[in-house]
């Protein structure tokens, strides 16, 4: 394995913690999970404690006077806690409990750009975003009738912050961007980015869906404005992500959707909308998930986010030492160094998805398509990559086996 000095993270055993890792497939072969920046695997202790809630502490959550809505409802706003000391955001108030990352950035869409942006102004997105990031932009500017406007990426996978001065002009109200780039793998720089935005006079949505399970992201150290993830890239159940707001502007945005909680008063004639945060809280929220992210949380912080880090980018590193050696691969994005645990590339000759397929047989799970990043494709010039991803849980020997697979597809394949 490539050398780094990465601290020791000692995967065999974290492993133990995931019921799911030790699947053995089609016979004989060991499940070799490589899909992780779709969804990551679940430990026991959150497994435990979604167990735990249900069949002991679950009722519906603020609105009963009895002691079981009390239980979840305290267990509930623990997991919100834990969630706002995970990304140092000033104030409770300020994390909203979503349905995932998508979810929490078409709240903002809705919300903040129904309000507040009209025809000829601009929203800045990169080249590199997700479908999430982007189509909300999208479905804003069919809406509104603003532009949504790009920040090219460098041949080498990088944003080319070099445009930006000229991109950001008086009309620019958001600049929308991911942290980590789940094609790509590029660790974006965050802070620079707002700060630009910010002296434009724009604020910053920080899509850090594939950040959060990377290391640290804390919501000050940016400066962010907004913040959108999703639990179940980090350990948490599906069905739960976070958007981080300023207070001063979730304050000032009208709810997105209506129904219970959401409200202080309704009458026949009109409502009065809740404080925060339950003022996005419409309808009975995830609760057993959001209790689930905080287990999952506490779970992250015992090994170290910086750890998790470092170790992801040694996988990664040697991802790229062994797959160069197979022969007939074309990385996507930049050196290993400024990856998060993600490396996407295409085998020469033979499609992503029959790569995928034959690696399947082996085990080996990886994502073959677009990844919900079509116009970075197109970009790319290929309409479809193989992206594998890591997490703490992965071994060095199991991106040997991603580099024999592919080997054996291009037996098959007679490359
Ligand atoms: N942004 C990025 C960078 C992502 O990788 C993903 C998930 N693939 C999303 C947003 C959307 O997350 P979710 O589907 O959990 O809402």
């Amino acid at each position: 394995m490539a050398s780094t000095d990465a601290p020791p993270l000692d995967a065999n055993r974290y492993r133990q913690d995931f019921p799911i890792l030790s699947s053995v497939l089609h016979g004989d072969q060991p499940l070799v999970y490589l899909d992780n920046a779709a969804t990551t695997q679940r430990p026991r202790c959150v497994i435990e404690k979604i167990v735990e809630v249900y069949e002991r502490q679950y009722a519906n959550v603020h609105r009963g006077i009895h002691w079981l809505s009390d239980q979840s409802t305290d267990l509930f706003e623990e997991a919100r806690e834990k969630t706002r000391r995970f990304i140092n955001a000033p104030l409770r108030e300020e994390v909203i409990f979503t349905t995932g990352a998508t979810g929490a950035i078409n709240l903002v869409a809705r919300s903040w750009g129904d309000a507040n942006l009209q025809a000829g102004d601009e929203i800045l997105v990169t080249e590199m975003e997700h479908h999430s990031n982007l189509v909300p932009w999208h479905q804003l500017a069919e809406r509104s009738g603003c532009r949504v406007k790009f920040i090219p990426i460098t041949d080498e996978g990088r944003l080319d912050l070099e445009q930006l001065p000229a991109l950001l002009t008086e009309k620019t109200k958001l600049v929308a961007f991911t942290a980590v780039s789940n094609v790509l793998g590029t660790i974006n720089p965050v802070v620079e980015i707002v700060e630009q935005a910010h002296q434009a006079g724009a604020l910053a949505l920080v899509d850090a869906a594939q950040s959060a399970p990377h290391g640290r992201n804390d919501v000050q150290a940016w400066n962010a404005d907004f913040v959108a993830f999703s639990g179940h890239k980090m350990l948490a159940p599906s069905g739960v992500g976070i958007l981080y707001g300023r207070a001063s502007l979730l304050d000032a945005m009208p709810p997105f959707l209506g129904g219970g909680s959401m409200i202080h008063r309704v009458t026949m004639d009109g409502f009065e909308p809740a404080e925060l945060p339950a003022k996005f809280e419409a309808g009975t929220p995830p609760i057993v998930s959001a209790i689930g992210l905080g287990a999952a949380i506490d779970y992250l912080e015992d090994i170290g986010v910086d750890n998790i880090h470092h170790y992801a980018q040694m996988l990664t590193q040697q991802a790229h030492d062994v797959l160069e050696e197979v022969g007939g691969v074309r990385f996507f994005g930049p050196p290993p160094a400024e990856k998060a645990g993600i490396v996407s590339f295409t085998l020469e000759g033979i499609h992503a998805h029959d790569v995928a397929q034959i690696l399947d047989q082996y085990g080996v799970a990886i994502r073959a398509g677009h990844h919900c990043a079509m116009p970075l494709h197109k970009r790319l010039g290929v309409a479809a990559s193989n992206r594998a991803s890591f997490y703490f849980y992965n071994t060095p020997e199991e991106i040997d086996a991603l580099a024999d697979g592919l080997r054996a597809a291009k037996r098959v394949f007679r490359r």
